[in-house]
């Protein structure tokens, strides 16, 4: 079973600062990281070829730095990784960054074949979800999005099926293959990487392709020629009354924190000393 999965190297949302004057993201400000719910993607995938055999292939659309994203996917199992980095696939939106990946894509499926596409159920800090189901449009495959569980790959008769987060409960849905999936957290808990792993994946190289290695691409639908999107306005979210972040280790935070609600004690209290 080969499977590829999109991985996508993002700014730790926990830490990043924005900067006061633009109002845009500072990403000096926080290190990168790989996007939380592409190495639940990677750790199914990786599962999937321990159960089924094949192989884990990751791909990824970013500046060089994006290598350390993919040196961490092999340190969580995955086979080999690619890396699509060009000046000309700078300043994309959702539509043009599904563009330049199922144009990768395509290449590695007339190279290797592909039964199964996983992406993460959306990036922490772009946050639309629209990549995924955007390559699969245009692979012309089915999208079944928000998956918490793959219940069954029947290999023979190239088909899953899997249960699917919905807003009061599940839904269990069977699709053919190859199909693509975005998916949830709590489809498994990534594994602490064995030894072997992280040894590959310290020396471990991944294939870097520019726009010229793909094949048959249309340069206008890359980048920001490619973009349709026009960010209008960008403004951090308005702190709430009174909200403050407390610095320090947990320890000084706690300290800080009781100290800070003993003053405020009589916020704790109602009239007549009853406190509640
Ligand atoms: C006008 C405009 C210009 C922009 N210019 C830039 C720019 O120059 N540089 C920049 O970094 N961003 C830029 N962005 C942001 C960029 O469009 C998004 O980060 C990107 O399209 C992914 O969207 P998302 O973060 O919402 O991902 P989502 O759709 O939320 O991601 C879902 C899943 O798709 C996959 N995925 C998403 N992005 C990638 C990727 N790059 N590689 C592999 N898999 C991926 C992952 O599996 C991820 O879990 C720009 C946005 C706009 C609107």
């Amino acid at each position: 079973m080969n499977i590829l999965v999109c991985i996508k190297q993002v700014p730790d949302t926990k830490i990043i600062k924005i900067n006061p004057k633009t109002n845009t993201l500072d990403r000096s400000s926080a290190p990168a990281i790989l996007n939380p719910y592409d190495a639940h993607a990677v750790q199914e995938a990786v599962r999937l070829k321990e159960v089924h055999g094949g192989k884990v292939t990751v791909l990824s659309m970013g500046p060089p730095q994006a290598k350390v994203a993919i040196k961490k996917c092999v340190e969580i199992g995955a086979d080999e990784g690619y890396l699509i980095s060009d000046r000309r696939f700078a300043g994309a939106d959702t539509l043009a960054t599904s563009y330049a990946l199922y144009k990768a894509i395509q290449k590695l499926m007339d190279e290797q074949g592909i039964d199964l596409v996983l992406c993460g159920k959306h990036a922490i800090d772009g946050d639309t979800g629209q990549v995924g189901p955007g390559i699969a449009r245009r692979m012309e495959i089915p999208p079944l999005t928000n998956v918490i569980k793959v219940e069954e790959v029947d290999l023979k008769e190239k088909r899953m099926k899997v249960r699917r987060k919905i807003e009061d409960g599940y839904e269990l849905i069977q699709s053919e293959l190859p199909c693509l999936l975005t998916v949830e957290k709590e489809i498994n808990d990534v594994a602490y990487s064995p030894l072997p792993n992280m040894i590959k994946a310290a020396r471990y190289n991944p294939i870097v392709w520019t726009v010229d290695d793909l094949d048959d691409v249309d340069i206008k639908q890359l980048g920001l020629k490619g973009s349709p999107t026009i960010v209008g306005k960008m403004w951090p979210p308005e702190k709430s009354a009174g909200a403050e972040m407390i610095d320090g280790d947990v320890k000084k935070q706690a300290k800080a924190l009781v100290e800070h609600m003993l003053e405020k004690r009589e916020l704790f209290e109602v009239k007549g000393g009853e406190k509640v």
